[in-house]
């Protein structure tokens, strides 16, 4: 915190903080109207996590549904969260149903950005839920079109994670095109700077009005002044073991799929030194990951096989639950946590992001293979009988097609992933194997207290002039439920948006 004083290093309409899909939709929304606007990214790629994402967007009621004929629809959308998250926040609520349509249709005025619908059901069995969901995805992006700029966009995870930038051949998917075409589209108003290697480490006040940043770069500490506001969207701090341990949040700073050490809650620090609130702080959008051999997990869901056993080796849940429920179940047990499977799922029976191989898990040992389920028990320390019995009663419910304990694919979304077959699948043929899962997150979800418009409130409940926050560094207005793919990225464009609009008025 500090007082702007009279120095400037460079001066901006808009500065926003970090460059996920809040950020530069806010900058693309700030620059477009002719905002002088800088993106502050503090490492040397765009995109964090959003980069990393499958980037399905949850905006309901957008001309993207219209166009694909799924009967979604504004109301739909309203009874769905209403039936979800109640009417604590019934205002965010009201404004990002309000704002979807129209942000949407801002976003594809834009000639570099295109969405589709992409199937992928609903969280929750609530009414206003549609069997295939409601959310879209950015088209792929050929990396030509991207140009030089393609360099600029965190790479997808696995090649993030090994150093390796993005293929050459390939265009740019999900996440990755996503920012790109953001990226694009603020180049092209001639109004918007990236600048990486930039990280906010305060916000500078003139009379309780934010007006502007610290920034750390390569070449020392700058002052960069905020004519109309600082958006904040530099994610949470799911990457700081310090702050989760205070604020009670499960899981781990190393278990998290961040990318590593980008998002450790620096825009929610710098807020608070300057009167922000916060809310919601010990909340996450949690999900299983399974241990890969760098000791890093890979985000797992959309289980069609296998079993899910706890350090008794008895199972605690439906396994196919959508990620952060199952994530929550996870929390509440106590590991340590194996699913084990069988030869003929071929590999992990579900979905992993990064992919992960059983030839490569299994010779680095990160996964167990034996020739029977006493010698898997034995190799785990999970206790031999209790195992054994586990997976026989799974395999009567794998027979009859009914999971009489947990109720394993009752549900359209635990069909999903298996093509509509069931996804109780009995393990009998051996080798069978065991890999460890652990509690993983996509991000905490915890964070400044914000108005409607993004506006951050400050500890009596009145904004702080100047300052706006989005995505992973605000409370999600969803609180402690993930109501369907797509509303992390989804909820942060659209209040990220909203903030623009307000610091335009
Ligand atoms: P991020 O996207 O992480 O961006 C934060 C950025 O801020 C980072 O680049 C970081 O380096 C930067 N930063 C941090 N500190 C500073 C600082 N001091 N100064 C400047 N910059 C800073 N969600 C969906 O909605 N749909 C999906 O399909 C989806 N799929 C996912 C798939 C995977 C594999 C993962 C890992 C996540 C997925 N998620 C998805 C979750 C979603 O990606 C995140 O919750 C969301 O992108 C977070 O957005 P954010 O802007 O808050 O943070």
């Amino acid at each position: 915190m500090g007082n702007a004083g009279e120095s400037w290093d460079d001066e901006y309409d808009v500065v926003v903080a970090g460059s996920g899909a809040g950020a530069m939709a806010g900058a693309l929304a700030a620059a477009s109207a002719g905002l002088r606007t800088a993106v502050l990214e503090k490492t040397g790629v765009l995109g964090g996590t959003s980069a990393y994402s499958g980037s399905a967007i949850w905006l309901p009621g957008t001309r993207v549904q219209e166009r694909a004929g799924i009967g979604d629809s504004t109301e739909g959308a309203r009874t769905y969260l209403r039936a979800l998250i109640g009417d604590d926040t019934a205002a965010h609520r009201e404004a990002f149903l309000e704002t979807a349509p129209e942000l949407v249709e801002f976003l594809e005025k834009d000639p570099a950005i295109e969405f589709e619908f992409q199937p992928f059901p609903d969280y929750y069995d609530a009414p206003g839920r549609l069997a295939m969901g409601r959310s879209f995805v950015p088209l792929p992006l050929p990396a030509e079109r991207l140009g030089d700029l393609a360099g600029l966009v965190r790479p997808p995870v696995d090649r993030d994670r090994a150093g390796r930038g993005h293929s050459a051949s390939k265009p740019l998917v999900q996440g990755r095109a996503l920012i790109g075409r953001l990226l694009l589209a603020i180049t092209a108003t001639g109004h918007g700077t990236v600048r990486t290697r930039t990280a906010l480490t305060g916000l500078l006040t003139e009379k309780g009005q934010v007006t502007g940043v610290t920034a750390a770069t390569a070449h020392g500490p700058v002052r960069l002044r905020a004519r109309r506001g600082v958006l904040l969207a530099a994610g949470g701090f799911e990457s700081s073991a310090a702050l989760r341990q205070e604020r009670g949040v499960p899981g781990g700073a190393g278990w998290t799929m961040a990318p590593d050490g980008a998002n450790t809650g620096d825009a929610i620090t710098a807020a608070t030194a300057v009167g922000a609130s916060t809310g919601l702080l010990d909340q996450a959008w949690f999900c299983p990951g399974v241990l890969t051999p760098d000791g890093l997990p890979a985000f797992t869901l959309g289980l069609r096989g296998g079993l899910i056993v706890d350090g008794s080796g008895r199972r605690f849940a439906n396994e196919s639950l959508p990620y952060d429920q199952m994530g929550r179940r996870l929390a509440a047990a106590e590991g340590p946590f194996y699913l084990v499977f069988d030869a003929r799922s071929e590999g992990l029976p579900a979905i992993s992001v990064p992919p992960v191989r059983l030839d490569e898990q299994v010779a680095s040992g990160t996964w167990i293979q034996a020739g029977t389920l006493e010698e898997l028990a034995a190799k785990t320390g999970l206790p031999s009988g209790a195992l054994t019995a586990t997976v026989e009663r799974f395999n009567g419910f794998a027979e009859k097609g009914v999971d009489e304990d947990f109720h394993r694919g009752e549900d359209p979304y635990d069909l999903f992933f298996s093509g509509g077959r069931s996804c109780l699948a009995a393990v009998a043929e051996p080798p069978y194997y065991a890999a460890e899962i652990v509690l993983s997150d996509l991000g905490t979800k915890g964070g400044l207290r914000t108005d409607p418009d993004g506006r951050v409130l400050d500890t009596a409940g009145g904004p702080v002039p100047g300052l706006y926050a989005a995505g992973n560094t605000s409370a999600s207005f969803t609180g402690p439920v993930y109501p369907g793919p797509g509303i992390p990225i989804g909820s942060a464009m659209a209040f990220a948006y909203r903030a623009v609009q307000d610091m335009r008025r």
